[in-house]
């Protein structure tokens, strides 16, 4: 039972004035409660803690949920009802960026006198800084990933498809204890380098390729995130020039990272190099986002965004130059947030490697 993450929640109802808090999604649901399963909710009120499962989950919630009163439901919404009218909750809180539109038009029929709040994805913000047990489950998914990397090199050669290289990293990941890869794998080569998520295709991969490969492992739930550019033979003058550049900018931003730093500072950092050497329009994304639970999690870095940087936070820092017609190159680290500076997660060295 994490009690600093309850503690939060209990905090937050007091705060909100709300008798009870409606957890729903699923990462969140993990993250408070540990239980794994792909449904189910969470009812969190002053003075209960109940976890709803369908009874695919039942033995698995009691075993997980460690604290929690496991509840079986035969239908969601009304498992629901039955746990807010038992809990007395008259103001309940619900995360307005997961509740589908049917459950909570389920709810209001069901819960008429109920009064139903809207809160963003509070627990998303409190998930933005990690705590050293994560931190630990972080490092083990990003050396799985970049073992299933390296032990697929000889593989990214001439005459082989961007599918095969993908498939056997995805493969070896698997063989090394990860649940799987954190999302579909991204090699992308030569002309294909420009589609910032391109997926991995038939293409097949030729000389003188840059090849973009952004890859990641999921492990006990968390999520690793990072990319290499390659190069099949001897760059090309101009290949090199844009890997410097890229390099460079992911090189400036990480030496600003730093708690009480903006989000948009940081981004503002490499974007500005990129612009200065004449590439800004090539380079449209945000520079990162944080990882865990999910791959894409707060906080987000980028040129609109709000808030500062804060120690426990992981987060990449992912600069990249995309041109249709020539190709890409993205360099993209993990990063965790210390005082006075971040340390560098991924191991992997971001030189340009040949192959
Ligand atoms: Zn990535
Ligand atoms: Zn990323």
């Amino acid at each position: 039972l994490n009690q600093r993450r309850l503690k939060w929640v209990g905090d937050l109802l007091s705060r909100e004035d709300l008798d009870g808090f409606l957890i729903s999604s699923l990462e969140n649901i993990r993250y408070l409660s540990g239980f794994t399963g792909s449904d189910g909710a969470l009812l969190v009120t002053h003075r209960q803690k109940t976890l709803l499962v369908d009874s695919r989950y039942t033995t698995q919630a009691r075993a997980e949920a460690k604290g929690y009163d496991v509840v079986q439901y035969i239908k969601k919404a009304q498992g629901i009802t039955d746990a807010v009218i038992s809990g007395h909750v008259k103001r309940l809180g619900f995360e307005s960026q997961h509740m589908t539109h049917a459950l909570y038009a389920d709810l209001t029929t069901r819960l008429p006198r109920i009064q139903l709040v809207p809160l963003d994805d509070t627990i998303r913000t409190m998930r933005a800084r990690k705590d050293p047990k994560e931190i630990g489950v972080l490092r083990r998914a990003i050396a799985i990933a970049e073992e299933a990397l390296l032990s697929s090199l000889e593989l990214i050669r001439p005459g082989n498809s961007e599918k095969e290289v993908a498939q056997e990293i995805e493969f070896a990941m698997r063989r090394l204890g990860a649940e799987g890869a954190a999302f579909e794998t991204i090699l992308a080569a030569g002309h294909r380098g420009a589609l910032p998520h391109g997926k991995a295709s038939e293409s097949t991969l030729k000389t003188g390729d840059l090849v973009v490969i952004d890859f990641g492992a999921c492990y006990n739930g968390y999520n690793s995130d990072q990319t290499c550019t390659v190069c099949l033979g001897d760059p090309k003058p101009k290949q090199r020039r844009v890997y410097s550049i890229v390099k460079e900018a992911h090189d400036r931003a990480i030496s600003a990272i730093r708690p009480g730093k903006s989000f948009q500072e940081i981004d503002r950092v490499a974007r500005q190099h990129i612009e200065e050497q004449g590439y800004g329009p090539w380079f449209g994304h945000g520079l990162g986002h944080g990882v865990g639970l999910a791959v894409h999690e707060e906080p987000r870095i980028s040129f609109d965004s709000s808030g500062f940087v804060e120690t426990g936070m992981v987060f990449t820092v992912e600069p990249g130059i995309y041109m249709p017609g020539w190709g890409g190159v993205r360099i993209e680290d993990m990063v965790l947030v210390r005082k006075g500076g971040c340390e560098i997660l991924t191991n992997l060295d971001k030189e340009l490697r040949v192959l």
